[in-house]
């Protein structure tokens, strides 16, 4: 099998997998508890809360364990929405993860939030004077993504954040897709609020982290007990918690080294793919203006900045993601279809469509996802099933 699914998911890290286990089995205590076992598991919470503030350098009080990236994004839009008394307007882009669009449209169907929809150009990228015109003095948050998930477009957080610094505005990020392969420091990108999943990193599903920078009030969205500080209650999932911290310490350990070598052997692998299938489209940046309408010429793939490192997406023109997805299944390769925008949807991707991509076309995705153990040899075999399997979806599509 070759897996180059990532962005769906990661195997739990054996290393993270060790330091997990004495919290699963024998130092099982609730952190609430006041007996030994309760106090050893609320230190080693503490000690995981405190490694995810290192690792991206906010206070131990900042970090809010949650039960993954939709969570996070649910707590941040809402939370930070709800709690900020300035309006009833949020700023969210064209592209974000059905969590984040979900989450806002929830603020405008139950709480009459007015939403300005940021636009993208046909790389995915937005234009700072879009989000500048957008603020508003009763903007109440802007929410737009760091990397997206299709096409891997990276956004300019930075110069996005101070602009909302400088009309006052909070600023959350999502940062699931980003982690592992781009900076998270926060005093860099300058956001109030960022969200993290643990699955997309080498720790289990069912974990995620939401970092809500100093005293920013949040209006929480489970109600209970008043675990994590009365901003997340449930009893904590302390193993989860130590797993994400160890996971995002040695993603970001090594990190720099994985980017560059993931960027060049994805570079290498699309000039491959769109030699061996000229009628191929990739899709998100560094794309030449003229493969929106026509095939593009391998020469014309470039590194970018404005790329994940490890996504390369492709349109397919005459045939269709699924069928694409079987044959190469049938091949031992593991990807994901690009279309399809939620659970069990065979709508056109609402990002791509945002792009500026045909619907039609749209239905054609296949994205590829490497992993830091991806290798130039699979990458070889991957591109050459993939001009054999378009090849046989083409002649079955006559
Ligand atoms: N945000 C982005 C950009 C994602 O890619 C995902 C998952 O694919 C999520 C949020 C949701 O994360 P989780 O699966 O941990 O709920």
């Amino acid at each position: 099998m070759i897996f180059l699914d990532s962005a769906a998911t990661t195997p739990v890290r054996r290393e993270v997998l060790e330091v997990m286990w004495p919290l699963l089995t024998g130092d099982f205590g609730n952190p609430s508890s006041h007996h030994e076992l309760g106090e050893s598991a609320k230190r080693s919470l503490d000690a995981a809360r405190k490694s995810v503030a290192a690792s991206v350098g906010c206070r131990a009080s900042d970090v809010i364990f949650t039960s993954g990236g939709t969570e996070s994004d649910n707590l941040a839009i809402k939370g930070l929405a709800l709690a900020e008394p300035r309006g009833r307007h949020i700023v969210t882009s064209a592209i974000e993860h059905e969590a984040v669009l979900e989450s806002v449209d929830f603020l405008r169907r139950v709480h009459g939030f007015e939403v300005t929809v940021v636009p993208v150009d046909h790389r995915g990228l937005i234009d700072l004077e879009d989000v500048r015109a957008a603020l508003r003095a009763d903007t109440t948050l802007c929410t737009i993504m760091y990397a997206n998930n299709e096409v891997g477009v990276v956004q300019p957080i930075a110069a996005i954040a101070e602009l909302c610094r400088e009309h006052s505005v909070p600023m959350h990020t999502d940062a699931v897709q980003a982690a592992g392969w781009l900076p998270l420091g926060l005093a860099e990108l300058g956001v109030d609020a960022l969200s993290l999943s643990g699955h997309k990193l080498g720790a289990p599903k069912g974990i995620g982290v939401l970092i809500v920078r100093g005293r920013r009030a949040l209006e929480p969205v489970i109600h209970g007990g008043g675990q994590e500080r009365g901003k997340r209650s449930g009893t904590e999932n302390v193993a989860g918690a130590v797993g994400i911290a160890h996971a995002l310490a040695l993603a970001e350990s090594d990190r720099v080294a994985r980017a560059q070598s993931a960027a060049s052997l994805r570079d290498a692998f699309a000039a491959d793919v769109l030699s061996r299938v000229p009628e191929a489209v990739l899709t998100g940046p560094a794309v030449p203006e003229a493969v929106l309408t026509g095939p593009a010429a391998p020469s014309t793939v470039p590194q970018s900045a404005h790329r994940l490192p490890n996504n390369a997406s492709f349109c397919f023109p005459g045939t269709s993601g699924e069928s694409l997805l079987l044959e190469l299944g049938r091949a031992g390769i593991i990807c994901s279809a690009g279309s399809a925008c939620a659970v069990g949807s065979d709508e056109a991707s609402h990002v791509l469509v945002a792009l500026g991509i045909d619907p039609a076309i749209a239905q054609t995705a296949v994205r590829f996802s490497l992993s830091g153990d991806t290798t130039a040899e699979q990458l070889a075999t991957v591109a050459a099933q993939i001009e054999t399997a378009y090849r046989a979806v083409r002649s079955l599509s006559g």
